[in-house]
């Protein structure tokens, strides 16, 4: 079984408990572990797959809770980097408008530093970049950077999700679309929503949309659509996957437990290269992720929500 290294943020997300009300009418938050990557590598420790996070959190309780929770759920933590600065904090609470209201502390996950010890682990492994904060600065974007042209020369199957928050780069988009391409490049496989799509290809059709992350570089693509299921687009090829019929209560990390559950699947397989040209088989793998993701939403919260391998009837 291969490892899954899945690099980027873990923060605290302090969620509004009086939802349908702005921050400032906020007045009990509830603490939650939070971070796109830290949820794909819990995710697939889940599922009983080998997952490790990469990333920095601070030398505070914070820090220590986040820490904790990883290795509740299996994720290896051996490259979990402490730092002097707070653990980064996120205030959250879904207005009346149904828009999201967000206060962003940003600490100690842009700090995490390059180590080539680690790199040198990738021989032949999945590595995941999945981080919303990975291009917002800080030593975290140049270790970014450095993981990606390591995992290509160490021959990793590398996963990219763009991880786009509107609220973090309010006009600044082009930036963000620019900082993208390094990464759609060199993706074997890539997880966007549609929102992510057009944005990024500048298309109106995520059919224009593929062709052009194809023509840079992505080998294997999916547009989760929610309760619409998974747009999956490889070799000419496109199809729209149904989702798994469920009654949603809370959506959040649905992307990255269809991620994860995607991932680990390819992590038990010995040769990536057929796998990813046999059409039938990912449709098959996508269509289990879609479980994941379904699963996921008929629970409040992230890490707590992510399927089981019975569940998914692994
Ligand atoms: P998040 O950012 O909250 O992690 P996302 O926007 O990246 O989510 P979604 O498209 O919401 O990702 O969900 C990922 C997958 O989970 C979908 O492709 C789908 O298979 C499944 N899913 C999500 N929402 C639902 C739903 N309401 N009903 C059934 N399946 C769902």
């Amino acid at each position: 079984m291969k490892k899954v290294y899945c690099i980027g943020e873990l923060l605290i997300d302090f969620v509004a408990e009086n939802q349908g009300a702005d921050l400032s009418k906020a007045k009990e938050f509830t603490k939650k572990a939070g971070g796109a990557p830290a949820n794909v590598a819990a995710a697939i420790a889940k599922l009983k797959g080998k997952s490790e996070f990469v990333g920095c959190v601070g030398n505070d309780a914070f820090g220590d809770f986040l820490a904790e929770t990883l290795q509740k759920n299996e994720v290896g933590i051996e490259n979990l980097q402490r730092s002097d600065i707070f653990t980064t904090l996120a205030f959250v609470s879904i207005a009346a408008n149904g828009e999201r209201d967000f206060v962003f502390n940003r600490g100690a996950d842009k700090k995490l530093n390059y180590t080539k010890k680690l790199a040198t682990q990738f021989k032949n492994q999945i590595v995941h970049f999945g981080a919303a904060t990975c291009f917002l600065g800080g030593s975290l974007e140049e270790a970014y950077t450095a993981y990606l042209i390591d995992a290509v020369k160490e021959n990793a199957f590398i996963s990219f999700d763009p991880n786009f928050r509107a609220d973090l780069w309010k006009g600044r988009e082009n930036e963000f679309i620019k900082k993208c391409i390094p990464f759609i490049e060199k993706a074997d496989f890539a997880k966007f929503s549609e929102e992510e799509a057009l944005l990024i290809s500048g298309k109106e059709t995520l059919l224009e949309a593929s062709q052009i992350f194809h023509k840079h570089g992505i080998k294997l693509l999916t547009v989760t659509l929610g309760s619409k299921g998974t747009f999956l687009s490889m070799e000419n090829k496109t199809i729209i996957i149904e989702s798994t019929k469920v009654n949603p209560v809370d959506t959040t990390g649905a992307g990255d437990a269809f991620v994860g559950c995607f991932l680990y699947q390819l992590s038990l397989e010995e040769n990536l290269e057929t796998v990813l040209k046999d059409y039938n088989k990912i449709q098959k793998m996508i269509a289990i992720s879609n479980k994941a993701g379904a699963i996921t939403t008929t629970q409040f919260g992230a890490i707590n929500a992510l399927p089981t391998a019975s569940q998914i009837g692994f």
